[in-house]
């Protein structure tokens, strides 16, 4: 479900739509009028909630100012949150039960996974706090036994903070605001930026010579978000999330 036509929303969505395509999951596009209200978004999404051909559901995000995201995020019947975007799914990461994750943070997860990135008792530093990125980066990381920083807005001294990490994920929505200079010798670069022009919130080239490991933009974060999307498409489909509402296996 696309609310508005923010342009680079538009463009997320046609990517996802395309990847449907291609891995054969049927996706069904929901546009409504960037004057849309919370209720009548809400209204929308619990349309989808209760509808039986469909097991999961995507609202992108951000949404326009008027619209309560969080309201709209809380009609997404559990089982169908393929974002994880709940506070439902939110709950079940933090306490470290199975469920649906976060896309993006659950895409750094298997990034790391696959280049055999050892975590336990390294240092971790995430720049941003969101509730859907980086505060659940940092929580997927801690639950992997490394050290957790976070770095936000407030804090001081960043430079030298993330100077210290063994692997620095960035989620800020800051062209570069990550300097190369900033980056440890050796350490994994993690860049979850996506701004105007293709440009990510770390410095890739100077951080290039430094990082062991880095992700570029595109091509690396956003490309695993998409991923993580349709495998927890598959995942809820597989648990029967278009069933009728309470009948799904957990
Ligand atoms: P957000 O909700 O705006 O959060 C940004 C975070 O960065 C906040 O915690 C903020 O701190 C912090 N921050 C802002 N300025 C800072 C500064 N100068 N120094 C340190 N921290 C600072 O953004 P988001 O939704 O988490 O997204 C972050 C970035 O990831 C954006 O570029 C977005 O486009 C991108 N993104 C990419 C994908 C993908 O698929 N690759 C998916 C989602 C988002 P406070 O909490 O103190 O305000």
């Amino acid at each position: 479900m696309l609310i508005g036509d923010d342009p680079a929303s538009v463009t997320y969505v046609k990517m996802k739509r395309n990847c449907c395509d291609k891995t054969g999951i049927d996706s069904r596009f929901i546009e409504l009028p960037a004057a849309t209200s919370t209720s009548e978004a809400v209204s929308a999404v619990r349309h989808l909630s209760e509808d039986l051909g469909v097991d999961g559901i995507l609202v992108q995000h951000p949404v326009p100012p008027q619209v309560d995201e969080r309201a709209v995020f809380k009609a997404i019947a559990p089982a169908k949150d393929v974002d994880g975007v709940t506070m439902h799914s939110f709950a079940a990461m933090a306490f470290g039960l199975p469920g649906l994750l976060s896309c993006t943070p659950g895409g750094i997860i298997r990034l790391l996974d696959a280049y055999q990135v050892e975590l336990v008792g390294k240092h971790a530093v995430v720049v941003g706090r969101s509730p859907i990125l980086g505060k659940p980066v940092g929580m997927l990381l801690l639950a992997r036994d490394a050290t957790v920083t976070y770095g936000h807005s407030r804090t001081r001294g960043l430079p030298e903070i993330v100077a210290s990490a063994d692997v620095v994920v960035a989620a800020v929505g800051k062209p570069e605001l990550v300097r190369g200079d900033w980056i440890k010798p050796g350490a994994v670069v993690l860049d979850a930026g996506c701004n105007e022009g293709n440009v990510g919130d770390v410095a890739f080239n100077e951080a290039l010579g430094r990082a062991s490991l880095i992700t570029p933009v595109p091509g690396g974060v956003g490309r695993m978000t998409i991923s993580v999307l349709l495998d927890q498409t598959v995942t809820a489909a597989e648990k029967g999330a278009g069933l009728p509402l309470g009948t799904a296996a957990s």
